[in-house]
């Protein structure tokens, strides 16, 4: 088995486009309950069989509204949620796969320096208690075991690496703005050297003149550690600067994959084309595209429509939208839509009035 302090070393075996991690059929339905006895009602299909593959050292990025079930893969992926089905198929030396979703907690533990997690909020994810030392030095020490002198010199050599000066090691996190606590979440997840880094709205709640920094960075550590990146965003602006490739959720399930100019200059699903028309444009003299308002609000994933589970929100939709779920299939040139019109539909990308 690889350990986490070793795992940076052979990455450079990978071939370009071997798959990290594969997810098949993922599944995390959350139970209803109801009354005194909690008897179950029904379910919240917030992941519903979803297919996902992640190259080494790519950026893939999930994006949708909120409550598609986005976040919630990311936590799957991570066993911080247990999925309720499928597997998740990790082969980090590019060989056979493990399969996570299967793993007891111990057997997992070595794992879980692999892949790690940049959160949303840089102001609830570190507790205020701790110091840098602390915070970034946690998974060093729980995960890899190391301590004193050891400890102190790889968390200050972290955070030299994210733009912070290892000065700050017995500061708390009060001390720092915004952005710089970004920078200490960043640290914290690559302590361990991981090779998938699952960056859960990790710039949404920064200021727009920090967010460009922090992706900047993010791009830089990727070129330098070798890593692996799924980028959860609803910002389709900040996934352009981002990503390699783009998967589109809805509902709990995935409705369009593609590489990221491809999606972005021709969506194959009406989903993705709405979600487009809202990306601001980069110059700001252009004439502004006009913006798809969808009508309705976001699937609910504890009552989630018949057919297309778009088809009430969608201008498109014809009689068959409303009684037959469209499956996920192969358009071309490496394009996946779960429309059933999707060759016939001629949708608007990002370069469209
Ligand atoms: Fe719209 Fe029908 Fe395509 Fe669903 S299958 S996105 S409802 S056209």
């Amino acid at each position: 088995m690889t350990t986490g302090t070793a795992a940076a070393a052979d990455t450079a075996e990978y071939a370009e486009d071997t798959a990290l991690l594969t997810a098949e059929g993922l599944t995390k339905h959350f139970p209803i309950r109801r009354g005194l006895f909690g008897r179950t009602v029904g379910a919240v299909r917030a992941v519903d069989g979803v297919d996902l593959r992640i190259p080494a050292r790519r950026t893939v990025a999930l994006v949708g509204e909120s409550g598609c079930g986005k976040s919630t893969l990311g936590r799957c992926l991570l066993r911080v949620h247990e999925p309720t089905a499928g597997r998740i198929l990790y082969a980090p030396d590019g060989g056979t796969p493990v399969d996570l979703a299967g793993m007891s907690e111990r057997a997992l533990a070595p794992y879980r320096t692999h892949i790690r997690m940049v959160f949303q909020d840089p102001y609830a994810s570190l507790n205020p208690r701790m110091t840098l030392l602390q915070i970034v030095g946690e998974p060093l020490r729980v995960g890899l075991g190391l301590t004193g002198k050891d400890l102190e010199e790889r968390v200050a050599e972290l955070l030299r690496r994210v733009g912070l000066r290892p000065e700050y090691l017995r500061r708390y996190p009060n001390a720092f703005s915004g952005g710089q606590r970004q920078r200490v979440g960043i640290a914290r997840a690559l302590a361990t050297r991981p090779r998938l880094v699952v960056a859960d709205e990790a710039v949404s709640a920064l200021d727009v003149s920090v967010r460009a920094q922090i992706l900047n960075l993010l791009k830089d550590l990727q070129d330098e550690e070798d890593l692996t990146y799924l980028f959860i965003s609803h910002d389709l602006g900040v996934v352009e600067y981002m990503a390699d490739e783009v998967v589109v959720m809805y509902a709990g399930r995935v409705v369009e994959t593609g590489a990221t100019d491809e999606l972005y200059g021709a969506p194959l699903h009406p989903y993705t084309e709405a979600l487009l028309s809202a990306v601001p444009d980069p110059d700001p003299t252009a004439r502004r595209r006009e913006r798809i308002v969808l009508r309705g609000e976001v699937a609910d994933t504890s009552r989630v429509p018949s057919g297309c589970a778009f088809h009430p929100r969608c201008f498109y939709a014809r009689d068959r939208c409303a009684t037959e779920v469209p499956a996920l299939r192969e358009i071309g040139g490496g394009r996946t839509s779960a429309c059933h019109y999707a060759e016939e539909l001629t949708l608007r990308g990002v370069n469209a009035l």
